[in-house]
């Protein structure tokens, strides 16, 4: 996220010290989405998820998962377009039937995270990778304080969540979405049910947030996220949410220094084996 516009009220921590304020960077105040200030993503995506979920409810009543899946077999036949044709209902079975991915109340999926819920209106419930292929890490900065950044997406007026939040002066890292689920930060929606995001607490115009700690807890925790989910380390799978099609936003800031945080998570996914 980027910065806090001045009609967000919402966003706008009370006190107004520098620690509790955006920058005021002149980037664009709001995407379409309804994104905005110490917090992205949100807006009309948590609206037409609901309706979409709604309608998908509907829809998918009376039909079981064999059923479903037996038909898969009869339309696409043998070989490989029959695979895929199955793997494309079988998304479809797992987005409209209601089903839900078995979750544990507290359990994260990066080990270390300390889990601190966003509050469920910030986020729509999913079965991802099961409903929701995932395959980009989008990195933000949020343009506020870790707590500040915390408290906001707790905020169910807020409309915008993210998966993890990193610390900037020990690299502590803050699980506040499962990966399971759509966290609403890249104000777009496909790239929203597509990807992780993860904010690193501190300002784009302030490099000194951007610490050794921060980096590194960053980079082993999106290791992990790569490994877990099959994504490539590289600057087309691991972005900045500026580059998110369609955002117009600075953020993370032109600071961050991509060449040595993709450098560090390759080392840590190799680490990893
Ligand atoms: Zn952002």
């Amino acid at each position: 996220m980027d910065r806090e516009p001045e009609r967000d009220a919402a966003a706008r921590p009370r006190g107004g010290g520098r620690d509790e304020r955006g920058p005021g960077d002149g980037a664009s105040p709001a995407a379409e989405s309804g994104a905005g200030g110490a917090v992205d993503g949100g807006g009309p995506d948590g609206r037409r998820a609901r309706r979409e979920a709604e309608r998908g409810e509907r829809r998918s009543a009376g039909v079981s998962r064999r059923a479903l899946l037996t038909g898969a077999v009869l339309l696409g036949g043998a070989g490989a377009f029959g695979y895929s044709r199955r793997e494309e209902l079988d998304r479809w079975w797992w987005r409209y039937s209601g089903a839900a991915a078995p979750r544990v109340e507290g359990e994260v999926d990066h080990g270390g995270a300390e889990w601190i819920p966003a509050s469920g209106a910030n986020l729509r419930r999913a079965s991802r990778p099961r409903d929701f292929g995932i395959d980009r890490v989008v990195v933000h900065m949020p343009e506020a304080t870790y707590d500040v950044t915390l408290r906001v997406f707790q905020d169910p007026s807020h409309r915008a969540s993210t998966h993890y939040v990193v610390r900037s002066e020990d690299g502590h890292v803050a699980q506040m979405v499962r990966e399971l689920d759509v966290a609403y930060h890249a104000g777009n929606r496909a790239f929203n049910e597509r990807s992780v995001g993860i904010e690193h607490e501190g300002w784009a115009d302030q490099p000194e947030y951007l610490t050794e700690a921060m980096y590194r807890s960053s980079a082993t925790l999106v290791a992990g996220i790569c490994a877990r989910h099959g994504i490539p380390v590289d600057r087309d799978h691991i972005v900045g949410h500026r580059e998110v099609p369609e955002v117009v936003r600075v953020c993370p800031g032109s600071a961050w220094d991509w060449d040595r945080y993709i450098e560090l998570v390759r080392s840590e996914r190799d680490a990893l084996g």
